[in-house]
């Protein structure tokens, strides 16, 4: 069913300080590899906290790993008095290939706003990155059934500067909030509905080559027991993945979903 290469990733969050991460990260490839999984296949990448970044990419580099990785967040700015910021340009140094840009955790933790996040996917591209923009509802907007017209209006705004040409190669994560963290996870056809209202209102700002070029991933809290049936679903191409990716075993086997 994919016309699209499926993406697979993980967000370790704040977990996994940087020894930690580099045994995840090698436990988890040679899962794959004894599988004999094909990384050309299903894509696999993950986003660890900034102080693995360097562990991640000596190892990735030095073992030729076939495994992206990314920023969780970056700064609007490329340098300068912004004490605890990381730019885009020090994550493309590290070998950075994606970065998760408004995550709900940053959206209501961090108080980020569409107009700053304007800004980080401007920065994003400016260093050669893809941004992994995440967007979706919380349970109040979900009870009172707007979810769809609240999530394409976070999009329209996330995405005011950015081009055609630009968002071809954007990846795009619905992650409706109530399903983070929860162990509550929304059905498959819950994620098909609103991935296809955002590959037609990516159509609508762009065209439909744009559209059926952008990958459209779901995130909130998938298991290895859900994965497949959420896979299935005709505009979900990928799964953005918090607390299963922390075990190289449960987040192999949602790598390996269709087997
Ligand atoms: C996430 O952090 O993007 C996420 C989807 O988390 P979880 O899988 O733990 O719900």
């Amino acid at each position: 069913k994919f016309d699209r290469t499926p993406l697979i990733a993980g967000n370790w969050k704040m977990n996994m300080d940087h020894v930690q991460g580099i045994t995840l990260l090698q436990k988890l490839v040679w899962t794959l590899e004894d599988a004999k999984h094909n990384f050309e296949r299903v894509e696999v990448a993950v986003f660890p906290p900034f102080t693995d970044l360097r562990g991640v990419q000596t190892l990735v580099a030095g073992d030729d790993l076939p495994v992206a990785y990314g920023g969780q967040d970056l700064s609007p700015h490329d340098s300068g008095a912004y004490t605890g910021d990381i730019s885009g340009q020090f994550l493309a140094r590290l070998g950075c290939r994606y970065v998760l840009v408004g995550h709900s955790e940053r959206r209501t933790i961090h108080g980020e706003d569409d107009a700053l996040l304007s800004t980080k996917m401007a920065a994003a591209y400016r260093h050669g990155l893809v941004p992994v923009l995440c967007v979706g509802e919380g349970l109040e907007v979900r009870t009172a059934g707007t979810h769809v017209a609240h999530t394409l209006a976070q999009l329209r705004a996330n995405l005011e500067d950015v081009t055609a040409e630009q968002a071809a190669r954007l990846v795009i994560a619905y992650e409706p909030v109530w399903a983070i963290g929860t162990g509550e996870v929304a059905g498959p056809a819950d994620a098909q509905e609103m991935c296809a209202a955002i590959r037609a209102e990516l159509e609508a700002l762009y065209d439909a080559g744009t559209a059926a070029a952008v990958r459209l991933l779901y995130g909130g809290s998938v298991k290895a027991g859900n994965a497949a049936a959420i896979l299935r679903e005709r505009d979900v191409d990928g799964l953005l993945v918090g607390g299963a990716s922390l075990d190289a075993a449960e987040f192999a086997s949602i790598v390996r979903f269709e087997h």
